[in-house]
């Protein structure tokens, strides 16, 4: 039961809280603008690219994008295009950074750490990753929310995206734990 709002839930947090579906689309809609303006991912005048291969994560991506665009002044343009853009939105979440971070560290492929950040530079090619700070599990809520369209099919997982999700069984927030960590590394 959503304690705000008497009805149904749709989404628990490791703490109980839980969440209907009008709370649960407006946490996520808050979080996302938060992480963009925490990280300065996007500023006023910025091109903005991206890609959407029709995965989940995609779909969402080019979704809330496409609402921050509508509130900012920002240019937004589909990848590939001839246009220039100023940034590269990617649409990696906690999931795909938590195991590229636990990657690279069983790998001693510490050059690698860099491109976890939530926004990378190489060679002047700036990437940012709006999703930074969410589960695979609340993208793929909130596509279904959403009524997104998208292509179901399951995300490849190595040794090490078992490993992870088999720590997080036990413990919930291992995965923004790893990525909490690292942030504060170097800010
Ligand atoms: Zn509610």
């Amino acid at each position: 039961m959503c304690k705000a709002c008497q009805t149904n839930s749709v989404w628990e947090f490791t703490n109980k809280r839980k969440l209907c579906r009008g709370c649960f689309i407006k946490y996520f809609q808050k979080k996302l603008f938060y992480t963009i303006r925490k990280f300065k991912m996007i500023k006023n005048g910025d091109v903005v690219g991206y890609g959407n291969k029709g995965d989940f994560r995609g779909v969402v991506l080019e979704h809330i994008l496409l609402i921050f665009a509508g509130k900012a002044m920002v240019g937004l343009v589909k990848l590939p295009s001839k246009i220039k853009v100023s940034k590269t939105a990617v649409s990696d979440t906690l999931d795909s950074n938590s195991h590229n971070f636990v990657s690279a560290l069983i790998n001693s492929n510490l050059k690698d750490l860099e491109k976890i950040k939530p926004v990378v530079d190489i060679k002047g090619k700036i990437i940012v990753k709006p999703l930074y700070l969410f589960l695979d599990r609340e993208v793929l809520l909130y596509a279904k929310l959403k009524k997104l369209k998208f292509k179901e099919g399951k995300i490849k997982k190595n040794n090490i995206c078992s490993f992870i999700d088999k720590l997080e069984q036990k413990h919930p927030e291992v995965k923004s734990a790893v990525i909490k960590g690292y942030i504060e590394s170097f800010s």
